[in-house]
């Protein structure tokens, strides 16, 4: 996800500042490291809805992969490991198939249906099915990001009220301004990052054949599918954003990419969506990075870029274990 970056290094640094000062101290503020706020957004709780198109019910519990095609291969017993960032370092822990694995708050009972397809298929076979599986890919990602946004908020209204609506005495005329501009630009940022995770999640909706009327273009070549040879054993859902210049990006200079990859028998399936104009950059770059560094570790990119993945138990307990370390070291900075 690498959300950290210079604003919330600022951010970290004036709350540093802050609880430096004796007034401070006296009124019980604590500065949150960056790694204390990581903690805190992963186990902050957002009042959701459905993530479908013109629904607003409660959700229930969704997988975010599909059982039949995605994790029911990897399954031991009935489980599969996922990484557990909380409490550091991260672990591996067993996941039930059933009500655990890869689940968030997506579709409420109703739309969940929807995606039984996958279940009897066991499948993505036709283009329609891929679309269908990024759309709850997006849909995860969103209701991940809206989480960090209302994180932010959280931390905004709390730091405003000390420092601006009841300040405190003796505070430094330009300490605020310290501590909110960052978290501020962090919030556009997020905004920002929503509005083009929501436009990929509208192309899957119109492509994988979800009734409606999406507003964004919709174009076929913005959805694409590839085999990656790996002796990873594992099924992933994620976002990223990557850093583009050129024409068109006066907007945005970071597009972003819904990724997901299925076990198959020599390695993964890996579909990805991202805006028309960078599919086919998005895909030839993956392509000579898998010529380059081999299918190993373009997928190993991913495993230490997102926590929401899962292995298969036998095959995690007995790969190379240095390996191993280093996969969930690097995760805990995720
Ligand atoms: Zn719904």
């Amino acid at each position: 996800m690498g959300i950290e970056n210079e604003d919330m290094e600022a951010f970290g640094r004036a709350l540093q500042e802050m609880e430096h000062l004796q007034v401070f101290r006296r009124a019980g503020v604590h500065a949150e490291s960056w790694s204390s706020m990581r903690s805190a957004a992963h186990q902050h709780s957002l009042v959701a809805e459905c993530t479908w198109p013109n629904c607003s019910a409660t959700p229930v519990g969704s997988h975010t992969i599909a059982k039949g095609s995605g994790l029911a291969p990897l399954a031991v017993g009935g489980h599969v490991l996922m990484p557990r960032l909380i409490p550091r370092p991260a672990t591996m822990v067993k996941r039930g198939l059933q009500h655990q694995a890869t689940v968030y708050p997506g579709y409420c009972v109703e739309h969940e249906q929807r995606f039984g397809v996958f279940e009897r298929l066991g499948v993505l076979e036709t283009t329609e099915h891929v679309a269908l599986q990024l759309f709850r890919s997006a849909s995860r990602e969103i209701w991940n990001k809206r989480r960090w946004f209302d994180y932010f908020d959280t931390l905004q209204r709390q730091y405003q009220e000390i420092l601006i609506v009841n300040p405190i005495r003796d505070v430094p005329l330009d300490l605020a301004d310290r501590v909110l501009r960052p978290l501020e630009n962090q919030m556009h940022r997020t905004r920002d990052e929503l509005d083009l995770l929501a436009a990929i999640w509208q192309i899957c909706w119109a492509l994988s054949g979800i009734e409606g009327t999406p507003q964004f273009d919709i174009h076929p070549e913005s959805i694409k599918r590839l085999a990656i040879d790996t002796s990873r054993n594992i099924a992933l859902s994620g976002s990223t954003f990557i850093a583009v210049s050129g024409p068109g990006t006066e907007r945005y200079n970071r597009w972003p990419v819904v990724l997901a990859m299925l076990p198959t028998a020599t390695g993964v399936d890996c579909i990805f969506a991202t805006l028309p104009a960078m599919a086919n950059q998005y895909e030839a770059e993956l392509l000579l990075r898998i010529n380059q560094l081999g299918g190993d570790r373009v997928v190993d990119e991913w495993l230490t870029s997102t926590e929401w993945w899962c292995a298969d138990p036998e095959w995690w307990e007995t790969t190379d274990s240095a390996w191993r370390r280093s996969i969930l070291h690097r995760l805990d900075s995720v």
